[in-house]
């Protein structure tokens, strides 16, 4: 029997309505003679409410303290999904990602996935249950519950995909799918059909918060097919998949833009042999992310180094560049906290030119000014002041006509 898994987010699942009209769609799924897994989020907002408490009795909570108490907003879903399964006549099971062995490393608030024991789901879905499955949550090797960071659901339904060799991961959520860039943003933004691995994992890690970037990781290197979708209605919604040659002549499939960045520029590091390695294993093993990294050497003596992270790891990032930078001999950091950072990307831009000119032009017209530029084969970005992000955004949408399908496009 094939199996299928399918993700609910937080506002699918947000009441006890949208909990039955979520299990009626795993319900239909298991009478078409599938074998279905659930995986879902925690209640709508229920998350952030949980930060929020958290924030209450302790401004800078211990992370492993975090993702105890955050853990249990999908632990509420799952079995009142399960619940709502029986009611419509089907047998249902919850399991909790520890339950499951979702093993992951122990970086707390954003582990990473390391293997998944499939025996219980196996066992349990060749008795003819329907599994509903935890998301965001794993177990480390201690046996210490973790999370995935947020959004992280979608990577742990794509790898139960994956570990359960379905080729079909059926992702629902409050949108018809993906679009040229968030609606909310642009409300002009038209859906697209279809969207490539590399492209979708572009934009979810520079801000298009629609899927979680290491979903998409999971997704290509298993063949994981990725159906996104609304789970208001049967509309058909944006299928990820490998790059398909029509892919190519779209010169700009979506933008996108990331605004709970930081940039840190640190200014007159000497300039020589394993300088930057010391400061970016330095920054690893504080666990903080680094995105754009940019080096130029200033004099044979003095380089500058500039690099943007998630404002998430601000504090960890800053202690760490306080300890370094003696090491380094760097003579400045400078911290800019009010940046926001807007790319596009697209597949065709690996085989046409002019796209960069017209990003760049765009901008001007709209007088905003650059910060920096970062390119990739697939896509470009400009970070700019924070308060005329938006208007960036905008700009740029309309000099690539991304309120038009693609086909339409000049
Ligand atoms: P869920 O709780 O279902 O996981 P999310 O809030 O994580 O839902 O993701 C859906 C939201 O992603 C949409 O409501 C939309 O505002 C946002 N989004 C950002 N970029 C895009 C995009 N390119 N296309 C569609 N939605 C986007
Ligand atoms: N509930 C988690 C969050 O809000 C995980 C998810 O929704 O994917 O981030
Ligand atoms: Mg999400």
């Amino acid at each position: 029997m094939p199996i299928i898994v399918q993700k609910f987010g937080g506002t699918s699942v947000a009441n006890a309505e949208k909990i039955r009209r979520a299990a009626s769609r795993a319900v239909a799924a298991f009478k078409k003679g599938n074998q279905v897994v659930v995986v879902a989020s925690a209640r709508g907002k229920q998350t952030d409410e949980l930060i929020h408490d958290a924030l209450e009795v302790n401004p800078n909570p211990p992370k492993r303290e975090m993702d105890m108490l955050l853990s249990t907003g999908e632990q509420q879903t799952v079995s009142l999904f399960a619940m709502a399964c029986w009611t419509a006549g089907e047998k249902a099971i919850s399991f909790t990602g520890s339950q499951i062995s979702m093993v992951t490393d122990d970086a707390h608030t954003k582990a990473r996935i390391q293997s998944i024991g499939t025996e219980r789901i196996k066992k349990k879905l060749s008795e003819g249950y329907i599994v509903i499955v935890a998301g965001f949550q794993g177990v480390d090797g201690e046996g210490d519950i973790t999370t995935l960071g947020r959004g992280g659901s979608d990577t742990s339904a794509v790898a139960l995909a994956a570990a359960l060799g379905a080729n079909l991961c059926e992702v629902y959520t409050d949108v018809d799918g993906i679009y040229t860039a968030d609606p909310r943003k642009f409300p002009k933004a038209v859906k697209m059909d279809q969207i490539s691995y590399d492209e979708i994992l572009e934009l979810a890690s520079l801000g298009a918060g629609v899927m979680h970037g290491r979903s998409i990781e999971f997704g290509k290197k298993y063949n994981v097919t990725i159906h996104v979708r609304s789970s208001l209605n049967d509309n058909p919604g944006t299928l990820i998949t490998h790059e398909v040659p029509k892919m190519e002549g779209i010169l700009v499939s979506g933008a996108t833009i990331q605004k709970e960045l930081a940039k840190f520029s640190m200014i007159g590091v000497d300039n020589k042999p394993g300088n930057a390695a010391k400061i970016f294993s330095h920054l690893a093993k504080a666990r903080v992310s680094v995105n754009d990294i940019i080096q130029t050497q200033v004099s044979p003596e003095k380089a500058n180094i500039s690099f943007t992270i998630h404002k998430s790891d601000l504090d960890s990032a800053r202690a760490a560049i306080e300890d370094i930078r003696e090491q380094v001999h760097c003579q400045n950091v400078f911290v800019q906290e009010d940046v926001a950072e807007v790319s596009i990307v697209g597949v065709g831009m690996r085989s046409q030119y002019g796209v960069a000119d017209r990003m760049f032009q765009a901008l001007a017209d709209a007088q905003i000014n650059i910060d920096s530029i970062t390119t990739s084969e697939i896509r470009i970005s400009c970070l700019v002041a924070l308060e005329q992000g938006d208007t960036a955004l905008t700009a740029v949408c309309q000099a690539f006509e991304l309120d038009k399908p693609a086909s339409k496009r000049s």
